[in-house]
């Protein structure tokens, strides 16, 4: 699953002082609305934000050769308004929750606790192999961050039905969200969050994270064959990290992007 919080929401104010204006800067409006809308909005990336360019290759994916030639599912994954969700220093660090009453490991719930931190551990050394990751004690210096909860429901309003729609129960999240750093001049980053259910099974909870870490590390879209851990529907079968999927990564940070740039 994933999730877009979007930071480029813009707001204007307008000054009305009578009938006769207000009718003109409608109209106006109407006409730039609807002719450059998209124009505009580029021209406000481009002006703000650091120019779309590739980093160098990270040397795990350099290594990377796939002699069979097995595909990827490149052209289904989308793009953030900073471009592809690239991660451009290495180690990745991200924080994990941890049970934080160790005296009490006869205790079920920290038991329980314990388990699915060993399936998302597992998830993580398998990524491993392909981008450089590094626990690090403090949230807040993390690039990824993943906690033990329940995925929100996201519940929207249906204006034909008038009703409230909401959605299945969610067993994990992924969403993203962008910074500016300290630096002079400032630095666009992003954050992830990956929410994964402590109710799900041990199985399960691999899997899961397995899949979730694949959109936080950039791949934001998903294939659709079942073999690969980033197929986009729950299988009760266990997809280890996949030829496909590894070919995607690597074509994804083989793109420009605006992350890990100077602001202009
Ligand atoms: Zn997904």
């Amino acid at each position: 699953m994933q999730r877009m919080t979007n930071i480029f929401n813009q707001r204007k104010g307008f000054l009305w002082k009578s009938p006769f204006l207000l009718g003109i800067v409608w109209m106006t409006m109407l006409i730039i609305f609807w002719v450059q809308p998209l124009n505009a909005q580029r021209d406000d990336l481009e002006r703000f934000l650091p120019p779309l360019h590739p980093h160098p290759l990270p040397l795990t994916l350099v290594e990377w050769r796939d002699s069979k030639d097995s595909g990827d599912y490149f052209d289904q994954i989308s793009l953030s308004p900073a471009g592809y969700l690239i991660w451009s220093k290495f180690p990745i660090k991200f924080y994990l929750d941890r049970p934080t009453n160790l005296n009490d490991l006869a205790v079920a719930s920290t038991r329980r606790f314990r388990q699915w931190v060993d399936a998302v551990m597992e998830a993580i050394s398998e990524w491993q192999d392909f981008l450089p990751l590094l626990e690090v004690k403090d949230p807040q210096l993390a690039d990824i961050v993943i906690e033990r909860t329940e995925p929100p429901l996201d519940a929207s309003f249906d204006s034909e039905t008038r009703q409230l729609k909401i959605p299945r129960a969610r067993s994990a999240q992924t969403s993203y969200n962008f910074y500016l750093t300290q630096d002079s001049p400032p630095i666009l980053r992003h954050r992830m969050t990956i929410k994964i259910s402590p109710s799900l099974s041990q199985s399960s909870i691999l899997s899961a994270s397995r899949h979730e870490l694949g959109h936080g590390l950039g791949i934001w879209g998903h294939s659709d064959q079942k073999t690969d851990a980033l197929y986009f529907s729950q299988v009760r079968s266990l997809s280890p990290i996949s030829v496909r999927d590894v070919n995607t990564l690597k074509k994804i940070y083989q793109q420009p992007t605006r992350l890990g740039w100077k602001l202009p």
